[in-house]
């Protein structure tokens, strides 16, 4: 990959700063962290503006709906929306990083129609059903069955850590469709409306007290055979498209935040005279080091990803793994900079610090992750 700019990337970047310059200021401030509604009716809001402007999926393919942007055209807006400090996709993160992509990537040209422009246009949120009380890290023994039933297959089991579950019109869905085949073998990847007789939500409350998500419950609830992702019983491989997105590239615009914050927060060592701490200050250069790699590896992410179809590959782990981590030292030394003021659960800093500790959890765990470096990028011999 090429990283100087060309004249007309450059033209792109400073075309999207100043309608940046002009939007932010118009946006209504960010509702409370658990007004749900409210954080919904935001960042469509904020996707709408984006997409009446042009630059909503950017780097989706042409005939997905997207912008067909060249992988540079996509970092220049992740840095400089960063750098303006505008929202992040926030509940619409699984439609737009994950959900969306998998249909994009395997979707027939009907579903592609049906489910992608109200994605890009800000008008539905998706969810993603995939966990189930006994089968995290080992997702493939996922229970919630589908019985076919004439044109539709009617579920019925439990997901659980449902993001956004409370405020989502669908739900990237895993079901068993073959309860005798290998585990691997008889998933299917389904696509279900949360308003669908049968869908219970019961929130869940995070460290952070948020409920961000949720329990769902499935009683016999009739989905069209028509939304099924994929083949009947290949689900699995569809999740892997899907797996690969949301390790790969969906947590990426964060990094750019996470400089920003070390940015701050280094202003905030000097002003209280934490900077004087020699062993603070390399930690803090460290990190500034550390995240500095990590988006270069997100550049090279990126651009392999393009290269190969759009969809990420095993890099994702990589990155995800390396991420999760530091973004947690991050939120340490920014306790140990903060000192008592990191303490309070009404700032913003503290409410960070909790929540980055679900990142070694979500998305698969940083062993699982290492697993998946250890077998499928070192080659070493396969765990019992
Ligand atoms: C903030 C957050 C949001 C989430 N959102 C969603 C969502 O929207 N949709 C969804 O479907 N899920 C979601 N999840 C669930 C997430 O994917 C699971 O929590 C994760 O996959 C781990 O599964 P588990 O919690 O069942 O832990 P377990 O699988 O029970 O793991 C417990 C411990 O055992 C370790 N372990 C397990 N197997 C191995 C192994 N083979 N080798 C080494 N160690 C192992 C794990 O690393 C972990 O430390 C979310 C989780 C969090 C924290």
């Amino acid at each position: 990959m090429d990283l100087t700019y060309t004249e007309e990337e450059q033209e792109f970047r400073a075309r999207l700063r100043a309608w940046l310059a002009t939007t932010l200021p118009e946006l209504p401030p960010r509702p409370s962290p658990d007004d749900w509604p409210g954080r919904r009716a935001h960042d469509l809001g904020w996707q709408r503006r984006l997409y009446e402007a042009g630059y909503a999926g950017l780097h989706w393919p042409l005939d997905a709906g997207g912008r067909g942007a060249t992988p540079t055209q996509h970092l220049i807006f992740l840095e400089e929306t960063e750098r303006a400090g505008a929202p992040y996709v926030g509940a619409n993160f699984v439609g737009l990083l994950h959900a969306g992509p998998t249909i994009a990537a395997e979707g027939t040209a009907g579903q592609r129609a049906r489910w992608l422009p109200p994605v890009l246009r800000g008008e539905e949120v998706w969810c993603q059903g995939f966990s189930e009380p006994d089968a995290g890290s080992d997702l493939a023994s996922l229970r919630t069955r589908a019985e076919r039933d004439g044109d539709a297959y009617v579920v019925t089991g439990s997901k659980i850590w449902t993001s956004h579950a409370e405020v989502a019109d669908w739900c990237e869905l895993l079901v068993r469709t073959d309860a005798r085949a290998p585990k691997h073998r008889g998933i299917s990847w389904l696509a279900m409306p949360m308003d669908a007789p049968g869908v219970t939500v019961r929130p869940l409350r995070t460290l952070a007290g948020s409920t961000e998500f949720a329990q769902m419950f499935l009683d016999e609830v009739r989905v069209p055979v028509s939304h099924r992702v994929g083949a009947e019983n290949d689900g699995w491989r569809v999740t892997m498209v899907t797996l690969s997105f949301e390790r790969g590239t969906a947590f990426v615009g964060e990094v750019v935040a996470c400089r920003r914050t070390l940015g701050e927060l280094a202003r905030a060592a000097r002003a209280n005279g934490r900077w004087d701490d020699p062993v603070l200050r390399r930690r803090l250069g460290r990190l500034w080091g550390e995240f500095g790699a990590l988006w270069r590896l997100t550049q090279w992410n990126v651009s392999e990803s393009q290269r190969s179809g759009g969809i990420p590959g095993t890099g994702g782990s990589v990155f995800k793994l390396a991420y999760s981590h530091a973004r947690q030292e991050l939120y340490d030394t920014a306790a140990e900079v903060l000192g008592a003021r990191s303490l309070g659960l009404d700032e913003e800093w503290t409410l960070d610090r909790l929540s980055s500790l679900s990142y070694t959890i979500a998305a698969g765990t940083s062993q699982i992750q290492r697993n998946i470096v250890a077998e499928r990028i070192l080659g070493l011999p396969k765990g019992r």
